[in-house]
């Protein structure tokens, strides 16, 4: 599920940006995480998840209940999802295999299921579960670590930039989680290491 979709996202330090996940497993690590990353923590409520599944690409409108066991799976698969992803773009291959199996466990329930309504509208079944929706979520994990697209898994290079992203460019050269962000304090620091009296 290789889309091109951006969201806008406003981090601790107030600066909102647009920002291209690149695919849907990934997308769902701008909730928040562990340790380091629990500073940017959205999800404390199943309403809190229920509330931004439609800002994410799998395009689910408002369909979407969740409860709290869901909330706590959610939780899971995402710090799973972080630490395989993290250790891609690190280069390195070996996966841990307990989060793998977070992942498979995720993946083998039913995901949502399409209908089209009379006027070709697409749509879902309603309502969407969230155990459906983390469903979606693990098979676009599945399908981007088990195929050509795990070598496309980065870190964005900015200084202390946590964001991972699928490199979705065709030359592969995406370094940033956003021009307007990271790209853009690169393009001003080397500017001024250029001209150090302006
Ligand atoms: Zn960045």
């Amino acid at each position: 599920m290789i889309l091109a979709n951006s969201m806008e996202l406003a981090p601790l330090d107030g600066q909102r940006f647009r920002f291209d996940a690149g695919t849907l497993c990934l997308e769902l690590l701008v909730t928040g995480g562990e340790g380091e990353l629990a500073r940017w923590e959205r999800l404390h409520t199943p309403g809190d998840l229920a509330a931004w599944i439609p800002y994410s690409r799998v395009g689910l409108g408002d369909l979407v209940q969740v409860s709290a066991d869901e909330l706590a799976a959610t939780l899971r698969l995402r710090a799973a999802l972080q630490r395989l992803a993290a250790t891609a773009a690190s280069g390195s291959r070996a996966f841990s295999g307990a989060d793998l199996a977070t992942m498979n466990e995720a993946a083998a329930a039913p995901p949502p299921v399409p209908v089209i309504g009379p006027a070709l509208e697409r749509s879902w079944v309603s309502p969407v579960t969230g155990t459906q929706f983390l469903s979606a979520v693990a098979r676009d994990a599945v399908e981007v670590f088990g195929g050509p697209a795990l070598d496309r898994i980065r870190t964005c290079e900015g200084e202390r930039c946590p964001m991972l992203f699928l490199d979705t460019s065709r030359p592969g050269a995406r370094r940033w989680c956003s021009m307007d962000r990271c790209g853009n304090r690169y393009k001003l620091r080397t500017r001024r290491d250029r001209h150090p009296s302006g």
